[in-house]
């Protein structure tokens, strides 16, 4: 154990990888507050299992972040984690796609990491964690705004461990390849589509194709990562890109 008393918010908490976060910090014993959407009854579950506090908020709305970062007080972590993906050739790409995409997985970040900034600042320590993906190192086509939002999230990131280098805040990404989660189901017929590809042909030869140790990452292997980021000894981690791909971007 060894972040009693701080204070987490990992935004896009109730599945996948901020779940896996989430329970990774309540482990260490942080205070977690998570936020995403779901089912009413799992998210309670989850409420009690972590000891945590939940905000519904949609992140595409910027009232909602500030009534979710007012209710949260003053945090010692802050995961800019919640994200979405959307699959097509640029030239059929849904406008609303891009902006829905462009803001919950950029602008969204901006407005938490902008307000939870000040509270760190003053108590002269913080974490801030962006989950990025190998998508901000490197590109896949159909992916156009996914793979401007991260590279996007990788420049905001490096910008801002800059401003708090001297404050005692730091700020990471951390970039994962692929991850069996929801996020990954929910692309799988669309790119079906756009290649002319079977599930399978997917799975194996657009997914895996990209990770030589050809396995999916795992949710709790990400979790373990963003806890070595908020311990003491990282302190002087910051404005660093953490791929954890299965040696994606090695190549
Ligand atoms: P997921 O679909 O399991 O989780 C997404 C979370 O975001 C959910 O909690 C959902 O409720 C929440 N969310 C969605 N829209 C929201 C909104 N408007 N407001 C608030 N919350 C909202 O997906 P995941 O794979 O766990 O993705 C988490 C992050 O990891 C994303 O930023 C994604 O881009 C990134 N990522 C995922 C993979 C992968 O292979 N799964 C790889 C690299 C990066």
């Amino acid at each position: 154990m060894g972040l009693e008393g701080k204070r987490a918010l990992v935004t896009g908490s109730t599945s996948g990888i901020g779940l896996a976060i989430a329970r990774a910090l309540h482990a260490e014993g942080a205070q977690v507050v998570l936020n995403g959407f779901g089912d009413e009854a799992e998210i309670a579950a989850l409420c009690e299992e972590l000891d945590a506090v939940h905000s519904a908020a949609n992140l595409l709305d910027l009232a909602e972040i500030e009534a979710m970062m007012a209710e949260a007080g003053p945090l010692d972590i802050l995961v800019n984690n919640a994200g979405m993906q959307f699959v097509s050739p640029v030239e059929d790409f849904p406008p609303e796609k891009w902006e829905a995409i462009i803001g919950l997985n950029l602008t969204a970040p901006f407005h938490t990491t902008r307000l939870a900034v000040p509270a760190m600042k003053q108590k002269g320590w913080g974490r801030i964690i962006n989950t990025a993906s190998a998508h901000s190192l490197t590109a896949s086509p159909f992916k156009s705004a996914y793979n401007a939002s991260k590279h996007g999230i990788a420049g905001f990131t490096k910008t801002i461990a800059l401003e708090l280098a001297q404050t005692g805040v730091t700020a990471n990404c951390i970039s994962p390849g692929y991850v069996w989660t929801s996020l990954i189901e929910g692309q799988i017929p669309d790119t079906m589509k756009a290649r002319g590809l079977t599930r399978e042909q997917v799975i194996n030869d657009v997914l895996l194709a990209k990770q030589p140790t050809k396995k999916f990452v795992q949710p709790e292997e990400i979790g373990a990562l963003a806890v070595f980021l908020c311990r003491q000894e990282a302190g002087n981690v910051t404005g660093a890109n953490w791929s954890i791909d299965g040696g994606w971007t090695a190549e």
